[in-house]
């Protein structure tokens, strides 16, 4: 009998797996589950034109079941594997069933953290579509908003609230935003943006519980007892990886599942990409990121993997971040620079400061500056170092330090 090659998790990084391993060649069954009740979607336009209503629900479909027949990949959703039995390397469901496989894929992402008294009427978080329909529902009633948490998601909610004129208040237990993912310049400017644009921001708050009136939310309280008022909250304070089947399964999971660069998990039949996974770097240190990016390479790596080739993820990490008007584009890391240089104008949101340890540029963050952060891009995948008087020159053309490309 020719087994399938299964997918658990049907978003972004399930998705590209099922299609990588048909463009690597595999001829027999792919399947795909997920236990979400809609195929394949986008998620980061959730917390960008999805909520400011700018796209539908429909325009954030990835690949629909009919487009994923025709590659000859099977989607079935809403459907929950409860277990995996490696010896018999077979998947159980919670109705019972079973399905076994050749091959696994892991791709079952992350969920968001919770806070407690988050079941309230109001209380939302916000990392699947149905959340964000469910906010959106509350949104156009809701008069003042209270956002827990700082980060890319939070932030970008609360543009899209004041936008749409609603009284916003950002609580964040750091004293700068954005903490864990930007320097401490990409914090003051974002800071500054939010207040301009008239957002309370409430740097080193802690959040002590909710208020509530007939089991709806009316405010949150600080830790230093205040209380802000809010008849609707989104609390964005980070993801859990999903790696409870593999680690019930015995796959070594430390803060997610495993993997080496190449998708590797601790089981040789067994394969994870994308939130799910934390990935060991050849220095021995792992490394969590949810990112389309990662997703995406992480899969295609797993594809290969199962082929037998070896194509492992060794591209610089890059995000984006939609807040207002200002796109945030980041590559490399900021993390431990010992020097940093700024090309263009801070003021008016139109800059890109490059990241330098040594004379070693190790990551750019671009605010409006599209070209700049693609050739941030291919400066750090090819190892292509400018000077920092380079880098904050706007006279030096970034893509011409590059080699010139092989034309044949
Ligand atoms: C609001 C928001 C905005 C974002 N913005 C950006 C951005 O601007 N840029 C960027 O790069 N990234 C952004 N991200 C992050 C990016 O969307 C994720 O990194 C990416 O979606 C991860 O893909 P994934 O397939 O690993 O996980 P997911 O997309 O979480 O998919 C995993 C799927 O597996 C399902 N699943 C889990 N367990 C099981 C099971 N046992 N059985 C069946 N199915 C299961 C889950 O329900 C889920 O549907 C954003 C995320 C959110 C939520």
């Amino acid at each position: 009998m020719n087994l399938p090659i299964v997918i658990i998790g049907a978003g972004q990084a399930g998705l590209q797996a099922a299609e990588a391993i048909r463009a690597e060649g595999w001829q027999g069954d792919v399947i795909l589950l997920g236990d979400e009740t809609h195929a394949p979607y986008h998620r980061p336009p959730l917390s960008k034109t999805y909520l400011s209503g700018e796209s539908s629900a429909e325009q954030l479909t990835m690949r629909g079941p009919d487009a994923l027949a025709r590659k000859q990949i099977t989607l079935r959703t809403g459907i929950r594997v409860e277990r995996i039995d490696r010896e018999e390397k077979t998947l159980h469901f919670s109705h019972g069933s079973s399905l076994p496989y050749h091959r696994l894929v892991l791709a079952t992402g992350a969920r968001a953290r919770q806070l407690a008294g988050a079941d309230l009427q109001g209380v939302f978080a916000l990392r699947t579509l149905d959340d964000a329909t469910r906010i959106a529902q509350g949104l156009e009633a809701a008069g003042s908003i209270a956002v827990i948490g700082g980060g890319f998601i939070g932030l970008e909610f609360a543009a899209i609230a004041r936008k749409k004129g609603k009284s916003v208040t950002v609580i964040e237990a750091a004293d700068r935003l954005m903490a864990r993912a930007v320097s401490a310049q990409i914090s003051e400017i974002y800071a500054r943006l939010h207040a301009e644009r008239g957002v309370s921001v409430r740097l080193g708050s802690g959040v002590a519980g909710f208020v509530s009136a007939n089991g709806a939310v009316s405010g949150v309280t600080l830790s230093d007892g205040s209380i802000i008022s809010a008849d609707l909250v989104v609390v964005g304070v980070g993801v859990i990886p999903n790696q409870e089947l593999a680690d019930a399964a015995g796959l070594v999971c430390e803060s997610g599942v495993v993997v080496d660069s190449s998708g590797r998990t601790s089981d040789p039949f067994i394969v994870a990409c994308g939130d799910c996974t934390a990935m060991r770097l050849a220095d021995g240190r792992l490394r969590r990121l949810e990112s389309v990016q990662n997703a995406i390479e992480q899969a295609k790596a797993c594809a290969a993997t199962i082929m037998g080739k070896e194509r492992p993820f060794s591209a610089a990490p890059w995000f984006w971040s939609d807040q207002y008007d200002v796109k945030l584009q980041m590559v490399g890391t900021s993390a431990d620079h010992d020097l940093s240089v700024i090309r263009g104008d801070v003021a008016t949101y139109k800059c890109s400061i490059f990241y330098f340890r040594g004379t070693t540029l190790i990551g750019l963050d671009s605010l409006n500056r599209p070209q700049d952060h693609m050739a941030g891009r291919r400066l750090l995948d090819q190892q292509v170092f400018p000077t920092p008087e380079q880098a904050a020159d706007e006279g030096v053309a970034l893509a011409g330090l590059l080699p010139k490309q092989a034309t044949s």
